[in-house]
């Protein structure tokens, strides 16, 4: 089959590879008919999480079509059913997945011992995303195989078209997570940094949970408006001062709700004058040498307020004003997002039409143009907000 493959440092290819096949019987092998390059991808793009190695296929959110079955998973799912793949591995019977925790799943990641001991934080198994989280082969690809398929799948309905349903496997539900995270209430300004595809999703979940107001922070213009339309007030954060707009906007409080859906990003941006990062040298001793979304977050968000983070973060990052979070008395929620705990309801919310998540679908386009597209996403080329692949 072709997968897209990792070779190195920014360098991807559309690669043949050999078909996956069931390796236990739990397991089952889906045709994939659509996937999806995520923010994640990118940090791995870049290096950003060790362990990567030649030859790992990429792709962690994808759906298609059973076409093959193991022993054990026969009893829920079979040949021909239409399924979404989310992007956690999960048993569905150790102690974390029993409380719903599945990106936390005990026994999906077989390589989670040495992740815990490295870094202190293996998560569940992950597809198409470093030997830290397993190992596993990833979606961008012809087919996929499965682990535990009768606990990880998503059935989705006939009739619905792929765009509205590929982005239960991560996107949608991680925007969801990031707000629920928040416990929003009817009076709450939510503050959402990076309008990526990620972003778009909290942004969208944050007003269905009934903010009062979302305000939406990044640099690209189509991505503004995107978060414009669904009723955000966009701040440019390359040409104003965040926090002053940010100041202005909630009478000087700062948002009752932040939400960080820029992650590792944030190593990549051009450094920003007259901002926190520079500005906080003087005024707090830090000595910084990236701009830090984060920073600017604990710096702003109201006293008493929550900070919720799906955006990635991998190892150490340092500098975080961790005395301003705990003199505001603030909230921090993180994590990999629970996929399943959210689907039923997400799902339903998609075939009673409340949201259609192809929204942030800008570009749809073959497998094999896959590694051009990695450049084109990463650089934010041609108003690219969300990449969809026809394997
Ligand atoms: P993306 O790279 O398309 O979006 C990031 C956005 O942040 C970009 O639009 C960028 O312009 C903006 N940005 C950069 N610096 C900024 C700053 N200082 N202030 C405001 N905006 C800034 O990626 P994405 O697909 O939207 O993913 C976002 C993050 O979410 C990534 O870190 C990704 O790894 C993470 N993610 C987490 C989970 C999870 O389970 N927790 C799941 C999926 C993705
Ligand atoms: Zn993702």
């Amino acid at each position: 089959m072709r997968a897209l493959v990792w070779h190195g440092k920014e360098d991807i290819r559309c690669d043949r590879v050999t078909d996956p096949g069931i390796e236990d019987p739990r397991d089952a092998i889906v045709k994939v008919t659509s996937c999806a390059i995520c923010g994640s991808d990118l940090h791995l793009f870049h290096n950003f999480i060790p362990a990567m190695l030649p030859g790992d296929i990429m792709g962690h959110e994808a759906m298609g079509e059973v076409v093959e079955v193991g022993a054990e998973a026969r009893g829920k799912l079979k040949v021909g059913d239409r399924v979404v793949v989310p992007f956690t591995i999960f048993c569905g019977q150790c102690e974390q997945c029993q409380r719903g925790n599945f990106s936390l799943c005990q026994r999906s990641n077989r390589n989670k011992r040495l992740a815990d001991k490295v870094f202190g934080h293996g998560t569940a198994g992950l597809f198409g995303y470093t030997h830290l989280t397993g190992g596993y082969p990833g979606g961008q690809a012809e087919f996929l195989r499965v682990p535990f398929a009768d606990a990880t799948h998503i059935k989705v309905p006939d009739g619905v078209p792929d765009e509205s349903l590929l982005f239960l496997s991560d996107i949608f539900p991680t925007g969801w997570q990031a707000a629920v995270q928040c416990d929003i209430e009817p009076t709450d300004i939510v503050a959402v940094w990076g309008c990526g595809p990620v972003g778009q999703m909290a942004i969208r979940s944050a007003l269905l949970l009934g903010a009062e107001q979302v305000i939406a922070i990044d640099r690209l213009p189509e991505r503004l408006e995107m978060a414009e339309a669904a009723g955000a007030i966009a701040i440019d954060f390359s040409r104003e001062s965040v926090i002053e707009r940010l100041n202005e906007l909630t009478g000087g409080d700062g948002p009752d709700k932040c939400i960080d859906c820029v992650g590792m990003e944030s190593h990549v941006m051009p450094s920003q004058p007259d901002t926190l990062y520079d500005r906080g040298k003087q005024m707090l001793g830090v000595e910084t040498d990236r701009p830090h979304a984060l920073r600017e977050i604990i710096y702003v968000c109201r006293g008493g307020g929550v900070i919720s983070i799906p955006g990635v973060y991998a190892g150490f990052d340092d500098k975080i004003p961790l005395g301003q979070l705990m003199n505001k008395g603030i909230t921090v929620r993180t994590g990999q997002t629970h996929v399943n705990r959210w689907t039923d309801d997400l799902l339903r919310y998609i075939e009673e039409g409340l949201i259609d998540p192809a929204f942030v679908v800008t570009h749809t386009v073959p497998l094999a143009d896959g590694p051009e597209m990695y450049k084109v996403f990463r650089d934010k080329q041609d108003g690219c907000v969300k990449v969809v692949l026809k394997p």
